[in-house]
């Protein structure tokens, strides 16, 4: 089967987009992720998947911890920096959740423990036991068909 088809499949499900961060050494890393998912309320856990090229596999592996930090809709451009889609250097100013590295402004902060580790294909799954949570007001920032996006004004659903 071609990679495409796979992708253009995979795309068809929108998500929101999330930057994890973790805290190696007294460096701070960023990796922009949209395979990020809820998993378990007791005990709460959260799973992320991270390709085995990327160079956050080998941070979260020796910090044991990262923070899943779900984007606003302003955030596009930090979505593209983390994901080296803005190829020169910028100064990101990060925030601090009980010592977890954070993206200031994001809508969603959870900083989490790694509790247990998958490898799985091309992917590893990191399952975090979550130890944080903080929470802003505002609207995600979407990614659907590999294109980002934001929710259309008036389209919130009365039910
Ligand atoms: P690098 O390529 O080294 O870093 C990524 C970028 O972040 C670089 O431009 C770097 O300069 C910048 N950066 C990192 N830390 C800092 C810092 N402290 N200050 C300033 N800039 C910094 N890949 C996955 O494995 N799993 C996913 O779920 C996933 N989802 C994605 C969703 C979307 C919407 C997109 C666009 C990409 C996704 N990717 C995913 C791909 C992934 O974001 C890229 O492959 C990324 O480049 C891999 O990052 P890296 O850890 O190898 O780090
Ligand atoms: P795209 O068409 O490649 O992505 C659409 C969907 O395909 C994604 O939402 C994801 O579900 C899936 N996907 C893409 N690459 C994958 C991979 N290597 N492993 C597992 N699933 C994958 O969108 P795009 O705009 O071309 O993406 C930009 C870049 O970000 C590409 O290099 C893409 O590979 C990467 N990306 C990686 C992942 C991931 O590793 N999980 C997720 C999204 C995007």
């Amino acid at each position: 089967m071609e990679d495409r088809l796979f992708r253009n499949a995979m795309g068809k499900f929108a998500t929101g987009v999330t930057v994890i961060t973790t805290n190696r050494n007294g460096n701070i890393h960023g990796m922009t992720a949209n395979a990020f998912m809820s998993v378990s309320l007791a005990p709460k856990l959260v799973v992320i998947s991270v390709g085995e090229k990327a160079s956050m596999l080998e941070h979260i592996q020796h910090s044991g911890t990262f923070t899943v930090n779900i984007l606003s809709a302003q955030q596009q451009e930090l979505s593209m920096l983390f994901a080296g889609q803005i190829k020169d250097k910028r100064h990101v100013k990060f925030g601090d959740l009980q010592g977890a590295p954070t993206i200031e402004g994001a809508i969603a902060q959870v900083s989490c423990e790694v509790a247990s580790t998958f490898i799985e294909g091309d992917h590893t799954l990191f399952i975090g036991r979550v130890k944080n949570i903080h929470i802003e007001d505002g609207e995600p920032l979407l990614f659907f068909n590999g294109q980002y996006g934001a929710l259309a004004v008036g389209t919130t659903l009365q039910i």
